[in-house]
């Protein structure tokens, strides 16, 4: 395994594989890896000739006042990991060789991205969207491989691609859980013993909509309401958005009728974690 700085000499590496006919896989992270991510990277080499993992914690998508400097960085840890799961290149670039200096060239998928997480975060899915269209720029897949965790970006990610005309196919990989039923995310290593108890409200509300569903609801009004008295039994969280939307468009639902993406953001202390399910009836 190579780790590699710098943009240009990626490129150049994989210009030649690509010249001898060899596909290559690309999992975009910001580190601090976990089976989330492993997972993911399995998935590209099972299907790949080459696989490359991208290490880089954005600064372009977070807020002013979110985790940014206090984001985990186990860079060591994170290359022994992408050793034993046999990726041919980790790319970790410097912030100046992704933002050099007078950089003014942005990527914004309107509508999706001012929804949901885009609403609390104002400018977060801009910055993500950059930031994969230069990563697709650089290292040049056949197949890019993103989580279902990140629901929302990944279909803001599935619309770049078509309307810029990227020739990447974009693979969603499902969501990895601990046995208990919390999505992993790098974030929650910012929980105390007893927030990570309280987190599992996430799951175990998305859990509930699966049941009522299954029992017949499809009013997503009531399904929401008896979610959020759930959630809101455990005094710790704090519900951000609570919603039920169509997957193709991310447009709230009145009634399920086929399939339904159920999404929420929620509060734990002062850790904001997201978690989803993707229903199909
Ligand atoms: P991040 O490092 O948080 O930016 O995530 C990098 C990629 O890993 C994104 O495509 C995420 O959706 C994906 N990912 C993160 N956590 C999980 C998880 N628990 N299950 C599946 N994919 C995940």
């Amino acid at each position: 395994m190579l780790a590699i700085r710098k943009p240009l000499q990626i490129s150049k590496i994989l210009a030649q594989h690509k010249r001898a006919g060899k596909a290559i896989g690309f999992v975009p992270t910001m580190g601090a890896l976990h089976e989330g991510h492993l997972n993911l990277i399995r998935a590209a080499r099972r299907e790949n000739d080459i696989v490359i993992v991208s290490i880089f914690v954005n600064p372009l998508q977070f807020g002013p006042k979110e985790d940014l400097k206090i984001y985990p960085r186990p860079l060591k840890k994170d290359l022994a990991l992408c050793r034993f799961e046999k990726v041919d290149y980790v790319f970790y670039p410097g912030l100046s060789d992704i933002y050099p200096k007078n950089f003014s060239t942005y990527i914004e998928v309107k509508g999706l991205s001012e929804t949901l997480c885009g609403r609390s975060r104002p400018g977060h899915f801009r910055g993500v969207t950059t930031v994969v269209a230069k990563l697709l720029n650089i290292i040049q897949p056949v197949n890019l491989y993103l989580g279902a965790k990140d629901a929302q970006q990944a279909a803001i990610v599935k619309r770049m691609i078509t309307d810029l005309n990227i020739p990447v196919k974009l693979k969603v990989v499902p969501i990895v859980r601990d046995s208990d039923g919390l999505a992993l995310s790098s974030r929650n290593a910012y929980l105390k013993a007893n927030e990570k108890r309280d987190a599992l409200v996430l799951s175990r509300a998305l859990n509930l909509s699966k049941v009522l569903i299954k029992n017949g609801a499809r009013d997503t009004k009531r399904i929401i309401s008896r979610m959020r008295s759930l959630i809101r039994r455990n005094e710790s969280a704090k519900i951000d958005y609570l919603e039920i939307v169509d997957p193709d468009n991310l447009r709230p639902l009145d009634k399920i009728i086929d399939k339904a993406l159920i999404l929420l953001a929620v509060y734990i202390g002062k850790t904001r974690l997201i978690d989803n399910i993707l229903i199909k009836v």
